[in-house]
């Protein structure tokens, strides 16, 4: 009896064996790679396939319960639990429920082919595509990791976006400018329809895209109009693109335009004083005696704006000149509507410890890293209080940003100017202990059109700083410092324009 029920399985066995090797279920990952055959059979006038070999193949397999045939497995990060004889399933301890039961076969668990697409276009691979051509299933059809390129052309640069569908990281690219107007951009593993990708503009600073297929990399060379001012690059980090923004001064339209006029362009006839705060809603810091910022921010721009307007001649637009709230998005845009050739911001700074003192001068930073928004947080804070949160959340974030700070970094080179020319006077006029000049992702730098500086003019949290912001004497001193500052900088500046 013994040996005829050991024959008697084996016989079973095989008879399993058997349809599961004369049918398969083919499947390739991309369109290019390798094809894998999953066991499958027929049963019940359809095509099942084994979800064991499939899990093993694709996937990991965790646990095979052999008392009641339970497979656990993982696939893209999920945890499918099937089990033999039943019409229910989990994914993630979530119960689902099939039409048919699962059954148990020669290879493990067996489903019904059209039911386990189903699921995978469901819960891992929703691009599932089948290709009758070749009979087999492409569970991620699209070959090339880079599929498009677009353009945004800005005001004062183009944004090249690359679009991806493999998550690149920065280290995969390089993006540099040649000394012969070309770009090159290289992308480390990357690979693309070349013709597709291979672009020619009729207008705007790029003029050509040539993709090359290099042994381990994809490189554009693109072809510029001009040479660029700068550049910058980063990975979106919603959709995985590799996003470049050019800095240029290229012009799509061709009017002509008279020397005089850009002359009056770079004449700076017109400075915008931004008084730091401002109002009930923002005090700005508040000084153990009660001292606000907003007050001496406000005195000291006054006293700025005369001297600049008697001295110089120059109109000079306030962003407030009364204790009122002016959000920080408004500011930037009253200078630029102003036509401001110049815009210089003024604040005091605090921390909790009495003990530092002295004035620093900031300028946007090209860069929104998470160190810059923290080293700005305080004079930002206030959008907190403001209604329109939405309008900041994507100011800072890192596309936006970089789309943002664009109109400002054409004039990075002259904000530092500026704002090394104010640390200067302030140490060797005033003697005051300069802090230096920084950067910082300033949301009131962010807009201005125009080289844009903000200054901290000595912290109220400690007491002989204090003590001296509240001396008129001192303030008119460091408006004073300002003035000289900003009369060098105009002096340097048209000289060069004259020059030309
Ligand atoms: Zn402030």
């Amino acid at each position: 009896m013994q040996k005829i029920k050991k024959y008697l399985l084996v016989i079973i066995l095989l008879l399993g064996i058997i349809p599961a090797f004369s049918q398969v279920v083919s499947f390739r990952l991309t369109a290019s790679s390798e094809s894998q055959n999953i066991f499958a059979s027929s049963l019940y006038g359809a095509k099942w396939m084994s979800l064991n070999h499939f899990f093993k193949t694709y996937g990991e397999i965790n646990s095979i319960n052999t008392e009641d045939w339970t497979l656990t497995a993982t696939l893209s990060g999920k945890e499918y639990i099937f089990y033999a004889n039943s019409t229910f399933y989990q994914i993630n301890g979530k119960w689902y429920h099939l039409p048919t039961t699962v059954e148990r076969l020669s290879y493990g668990l067996y489903i019904p082919e059209a039911e386990f697409i189903r699921i995978l276009k469901q819960e891992a691979f929703p691009k599932v595509q089948y290709n009758p051509a070749d009979r087999h299933y492409i569970l991620s059809p699209s070959d090339f990791s880079i599929i498009d390129i677009t353009l945004r052309e800005m005001k004062n640069g183009t944004i090249v976006r690359i679009k991806t569908n493999t998550a690149f990281r920065k280290e995969h690219c390089r993006v540099w400018q040649g000394n012969n107007q070309y770009l090159y951009v290289s992308i480390y593993g990357a690979s693309a329809n070349m013709n597709k990708l291979s672009r020619k503009y009729s207008a705007g600073v790029i003029r050509e895209i040539i993709p090359i297929m290099a042994k381990d990399m994809l490189q554009f060379n693109v072809k510029m109009r001009m040479k660029i001012d700068g550049l910058d690059y980063f990975i979106d980090p919603q959709s995985g693109d590799i996003v470049i923004s050019l800095r240029h001064s290229y012009q799509k339209s061709t009017t002509p335009i008279s020397e005089t006029q850009i002359k009056n362009r770079w004449m700076i006839d017109t400075i915008v004083i931004d008084p730091g705060h401002g109002g009930k809603k923002s005090p700005g810091a508040i000084a153990p005696d009660g001292t606000m910022e907003k007050n001496i921010a406000l005195d000291v721009s006054l006293r700025l704006g005369r001297l600049l307007e008697s001295k110089l001649g120059v109109k000079v637009v306030y962003t407030r000149e009364k204790d009122i709230f002016v959000p920080l998005w408004q500011r930037p845009k009253i200078a630029n509507e102003a036509g401001g050739k110049l815009f210089i911001s003024i604040h005091c700074n605090s921390v909790e410890s009495s003990r530092p003192y002295g004035t620093e001068t900031y300028l946007l930073s090209p860069k929104s890293t998470e160190k810059s928004i923290e080293i700005a947080a305080r004079e930002n804070k206030v959008i907190e209080l403001e209604e329109d949160q939405e309008r900041y959340k994507k100011l800072l974030s890192p596309e936006q940003y970089i789309l943002s700070t664009m109109a400002q970094s054409v004039y990075m080179k002259d904000s530092e100017a500026l704002a090394q020319a104010v640390e200067s006077n302030y140490k060797n006029r005033m003697g005051c202990r300069t802090r230096g000049v920084k950067q910082a992702s300033f949301i009131v730098l962010i807009g201005p059109a125009m080289p844009a500086i903000l200054t901290e003019i000595g912290f109220i949290s400690n007491w002989g700083e204090l003590k001296n912001l509240k001396k008129d004497s001192y303030r008119q001193e460091i408006a004073y410092s300002l003035y000289l500052a900003i009369r060098d900088f105009k002096k340097n500046q048209e000289r060069e324009i004259k020059d030309h």
